[in-house]
C-alpha cells in the first residue's frame, strides 16, 4: 500500500499526464500584486498544457485568488465557494483552489467552512500551486501555508506568466513590507520585506521588452525601500532610483510605472531618476491616508501633513509635469470633525490629479481593528460625500486645464461602451478617449478636445 507523502514535492520535470487540454478559471479579487500572482498562476496551469475556461460550468480547475485588504473579503470569497459546492457535487473532479492574503490569515478556517475546497495555498507557497494541485488530485484536499518567504526565489516573478495584455507587464521587484500601518493587514500576510536582486529585475524586464512589452510597472508594497534588504555595497541603503535608471535604459521600454512609494521615505534620488529617465511615466501615487497629524499617528504613517506636502512639493519640483493620485481613508477610529477638516486641508493644498477614497473598516487581525472609539457609519458617509465632491472637482478643473494641449497616448484597447472609440492612456495615468481604430500599444499623439472627472477626450494630432 502506498503511503501519503509527508512533504509536497515543489517540482517535478515534466506536465502532469493527465492535464494536457483541461480548463482553468482563475478569479481575482484586490490589488495589482494579486492580479499579478494570478497572471503567475494562470501561467502555470498553462505551463502544465492547460486552457482558459469561459466560466465555471466549463472549468475544471476554479482558483480563487483573495484578498483581505479591502472590505467584505470573507464574505465575497465564502460567497463565491457556496455558489461552486454545488457544481462540484455536480462534477466531483473539478478541483477548487484558494490562494493569496485572505487564505494565508484564514488558513484552516477555509477548509473548515468549505470542505469542498481541494487546496489552501498561502502567499509564500504561489509557486507551489501547481505541486498542491498534484497532491491534491491524488491524496485530497490539502493545506499549505507558510509564514515568511524561504527565499528570494520563491518571489512569483520567477514564475511562468500569462499576462493579459501584450504590451504591457507587471513586475515583482520586491515582496512584503516592514511597516507597521495600523490599519493594514499586509505585513502579517506578506511578510517581511524581500528585494529581488536588481539583476534578476533587468533581465526580466529585458525578456518582457523582447517578448513585445513596452511599458512596464515595478510593483512592490514599498517601493521606496527596494533593495534595502540586500545590502548592495556592503550597506542597508535602498537602490530603487538606480533601478529606476537602469530599467529605463532597457532597449524598447518606453515607459515605466511603479507602485506604491511610501511618503516617509521617498527622497530626491528617486525624484531626480524620474525626472532624468525619459521612460519613467511622470505620474506619482502617493498615498495621503489622512491629513491629520493626530490620526496619522494612530495610524503610525510615519509623517505629519506638513512632511506630506513637503515631500509632494519636492517631486512636483523635480519632476516637470507630474500628476499625482492618493489613497484617502474616511472614518478611520477617532476621527473628529476637526481631524476630517485637516484631511480636506491637505486635498486642497496637494490637489491631487485622481484618489481613491475608502471607508474605513476594520481588518480583523490589525491594531486598529481594537481600537474602540469607531466613528458612526452615518457621519462617515456624510464625511466621505463631502471629500469625495471636493476631489471630483479638483480633478475635474486639473482634466479641464488639459484641454488643447498635445499628449502622448498609449492604446489599451478599444472602448466598452462604443466600440468605434478606444480607450488609452496617457503618461500622467490619465484614461483619454477617441476615435478608432487603432491595435493595442500603439503610441499615439493627441490633442484633448474635452474633459471629464473620470476621462478625457481628444482626437489624434
Ligand atoms: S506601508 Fe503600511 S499600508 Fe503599505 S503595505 Fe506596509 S503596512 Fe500596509
Amino acid at each position: 500500500m502506498t503511503s501519503i507523502p509527508l512533504e509536497v514535492p515543489t517540482v517535478r520535470a515534466e506536465r502532469h499526464p493527465t492535464r494536457e487540454g483541461r480548463r482553468y478559471l482563475v478569479r481575482t479579487f484586490g490589488c495589482q500584486m494579486n492580479e499579478h500572482d494570478s497572471e503567475r498562476i494562470s501561467g502555470m496551469l498553462e505551463s502544465d498544457g492547460m486552457v482558459r475556461a469561459d466560466g465555471v460550468d466549463d472549468a475544471d480547475v476554479v482558483v480563487i485568488n483573495t484578498c483581505c485588504v479591502r472590505e467584505n473579503a470573507d464574505n465575497r470569497l465564502y460567497g463565491n465557494l457556496g455558489q461552486l459546492k454545488p457544481v462540484k457535487d455536480a462534477r466531483p473532479g473539478m478541483r477548487i483552489m484558494v490562494g493569496g492574503c485572505l487564505a494565508q490569515k484564514d488558513r484552516d478556517l477555509v477548509q473548515q467552512k468549505a470542505p469542498w475546497v481541494d487546496v489552501v495555498f498561502g502567499t509564500h507557497n504561489l509557486s507551489r500551486a501547481l505541486a498542491l494541485l498534484d497532491y491534491a488530485e491524488e491524496w485530497g484536499p490539502i493545506t499549505e501555508i507558510h509564514d515568511e518567504t524561504a527565499s528570494i526565489d520563491s518571489i512569483p516573478s520567477t514564475l511562468p506568466v500569462r499576462r493579459e495584455v501584450d504590451h504591457s507587464a507587471w513586475v515583482t521587484i520586491m515582496i512584503g513590507c516592514d511597516n507597521a500601518c495600523t490599519f493594514c493587514i499586509v505585513p502579517q500576510v506578506r511578510g517581511r520585506e524581500i528585494s529581488r536582486r536588481p539583476g534578476d529585475v533587468i533581465r526580466e524586464v529585458t525578456r518582457l521588452a523582447g517578448d513585445g512589452v513596452s511599458e512596464v510597472t515595478l510593483l512592490g508594497q514599498n517601493v521606496n525601500s527596494y533593495g534595502r534588504d540586500l545590502g548592495i555595497d556592503g550597506r542597508r541603503r535602498p537602490v530603487f532610483a538606480e533601478l529606476l535608471r537602469r530599467v529605463g535604459e532597457i532597449e524598447g521600454i518606453r515607459r515605466i510605472r511603479y507602485t506604491s512609494p511610501h511618503p516617509k521615505d521617498i527622497k530626491e534620488d528617486v525624484a531626480l531618476a524620474m525626472a532624468e529617465t525619459e521612460a519613467v511615466c511622470e505620474h506619482l501615487h502617493f498615498p495621503l491616508q489622512s491629513g491629520s497629524a493626530r490620526i496619522l499617528r494612530a495610524m503610525q504613517r510615519g509623517y505629519t501633513p506638513e512632511r506630506f506636502l513637503e515631500k509632494l512639493r519636492m517631486v512636483e519640483g523635480i519632476v516637470p509635469g507630474l500628476a499625482t493620485s492618493t489613497d484617502i481613508i474616511v472614518g478611520f477610529p477617532g476621527e473628529t470633525e476637526a481631524d476630517f477638516q485637516g484631511t480636506l486641508k491637505v486635498v486642497e493644498a496637494a490637489r491631487f490629479d485622481g484618489a481613491f477614497m475608502f471607508v474605513y473598516s476594520p481588518r480583523p487581525g490589525t491594531r486598529a481593528a481594537d481600537m474602540d472609539d469607531r466613528v458612526d457609519p452615518e457621519v462617515i458617509k456624510e464625511r466621505f460625500g463631502r471629500l469625495a465632491g471636493l476631489q471630483q472637482q479638483i480633478t475635474l478643473d486639473k482634466n479641464r486645464a488639459l484641454i488643447g494641449s498635445t499628449v502622448e497616448v498609449l492604446v489599451e484597447g478599444p472602448s466598452r461602451k462604443d466600440p468605434a472609440v478606444v480607450t488609452t492612456r496617457t503618461r500622467t495615468n490619465k484614461v483619454l478617449h477617441l476615435s478608432g481604430p487603432h491595435p493595442p500599444g500603439e503610441y499615439l499623439m493627441a490633442v484633448v478636445e474635452a474633459a471629464a472627472p473620470s476621462h478625457l477626450m481628444g482626437r489624434l494630432a
